[in-house]
């Protein structure tokens, strides 16, 4: 929620942030990935902008709520010569097409929290 909250714009504020307060909509947030965990600036999930909007290609790991989401805040590389200053946030509805969500991961602790990997995502 302090994502949208702080830098999303009036339409995802309207639209997720009730929603979110009630429950009604579960959020998560995909930076890791396979290989970058602590060094997110290595992340290799890529968007790029299409006529239709933004393909997203990539796969995410260890996302907590990954499996229940209705939404998820993906990093993503829009500039992958750019560092760290390369990396974008969107705003992915779990329910559009090509969003993919991979099995539970078994957990030593937090049993109440689901956690999975999140896979090619297109917005
Ligand atoms: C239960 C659970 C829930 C999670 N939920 C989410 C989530 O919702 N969304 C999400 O995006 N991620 C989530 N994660 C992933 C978590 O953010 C990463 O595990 C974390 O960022 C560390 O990345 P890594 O596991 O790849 O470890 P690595 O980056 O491989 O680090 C391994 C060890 O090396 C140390 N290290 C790394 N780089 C350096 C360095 N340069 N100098 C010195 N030491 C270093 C680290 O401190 C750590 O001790 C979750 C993880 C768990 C276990």
């Amino acid at each position: 929620m302090p994502y949208i909250l702080h830098i999303g714009n009036e339409v995802q504020k309207s639209q997720w942030l009730p929603k979110m307060a009630t429950g009604q909509a579960v959020g998560a947030i995909a930076m890791t990935e396979p290989g970058a965990g602590s060094d997110l600036a290595a992340l290799r999930t890529t968007a790029k902008k299409t006529a239709d909007g933004w393909l997203l290609n990539g796969s995410k790991i260890f996302i907590t709520n990954g499996l229940q989401s209705d939404l998820v805040i993906v990093c993503a590389k829009t500039d992958v010569n750019a560092g760290a200053k390369g990396v974008s946030l969107f705003l992915v509805d779990t329910s559009v097409a090509g969003f993919a969500r991979g099995k539970a991961i078994n957990n030593i602790g937090q049993h109440a929290g689901d956690t999975c990997e999140l896979f090619s995502l297109i917005c």
